[in-house]
């Protein structure tokens, strides 16, 4: 089968809703291919978007999930059993699931916001829409729940901006620190890379990430640190919640 590529619209506005896009293919697990989306196709600890697909006669196709095919350019819609079969060059408009997506972007975003105050190499991470989690190369006890809790809290009040910006692979090379993951590194080989910046001029963090992102702290909501585990020898997870920390 062809190579495609689809234009990552939600690369450029995390915020899009809605668009219109035309068919390039259909794979043969059923998978559709489109020239542009605006469904965030599942990396990075993102899950990918869902929603549907509306056609021209007004009928809907449910969208059940969004993944990458052989490239990361190659975006891949999962229709839900027992949809109709679109067919190459049908024009159709895409809707995303929005509540859910922002739940993401929300939780996305703050789990940038645990890295600023856990400075450790990151060994894992998995966003979802009440309960997300970030582990950490950390052998001693960091911060506990309170005092991580406190401190997120106050970057969310400042209402820092959140921007993206995009440098040459050399600047990167130049910053290794820029990158906070252990093991993953950014995709090489594009000539770019896409950073995510938080407080005026990234003061606040700086760091490569395909995901989508709320466009200001503030918007990210009361957060907590539910729970702080122990995952062998050397790391440590900790785990977001939405909403205030529990009494206990
Ligand atoms: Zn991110």
């Amino acid at each position: 089968m062809m190579e495609f590529s689809t234009q990552a619209l939600f690369r450029e506005d995390s915020y899009l809703r809605e668009a219109e896009a035309s068919v390039l293919a259909v794979n043969d697990q059923g998978g559709i291919i489109l020239d542009r989306t605006i469904f965030y196709a599942t990396s990075g600890g993102q899950p990918g978007d869902v929603g549907y697909f509306e056609r021209q006669d007004g009928s809907r196709i449910e969208i059940a999930g969004t993944v990458t095919g052989r490239t990361k350019n190659e975006i891949i819609h999962l229709p839900a059993p027992g949809q109709a079969l679109v067919g190459p060059g049908e024009t159709l408009r895409l809707v995303i699931d929005w509540p859910r997506r922002h739940l993401l972007m929300r939780m996305h975003t703050a789990c940038h916001l645990l890295t600023v105050i856990c400075p450790y190499p990151i060994t894992g991470a998995s966003v979802s829409t009440d309960d997300s989690r970030v582990d950490f190369d950390l052998p001693e006890a960091g911060p506990g729940k309170e005092e991580a809790t406190e401190r997120l809290m106050e970057l969310v009040r400042a209402d820092h901006p959140v921007f993206i910006r995009q440098i040459g692979e050399d600047e990167l090379a130049a910053n290794p620190g820029l990158v906070k993951s252990k093991n993953v590194r950014p995709p090489q080989g594009a000539g770019s890379v896409r950073l995510v910046c938080i407080g005026d001029e990234g003061v606040v963090d700086s760091q490569p990430c395909g995901g989508t992102h709320v466009a200001s702290t503030a918007e990210i909501g009361e957060i907590h640190i539910g729970k702080i585990e122990k995952k062998g020898r050397e790391n440590r997870r900790f785990r977001l919640r939405f909403g205030p920390l529990p009494v206990s």
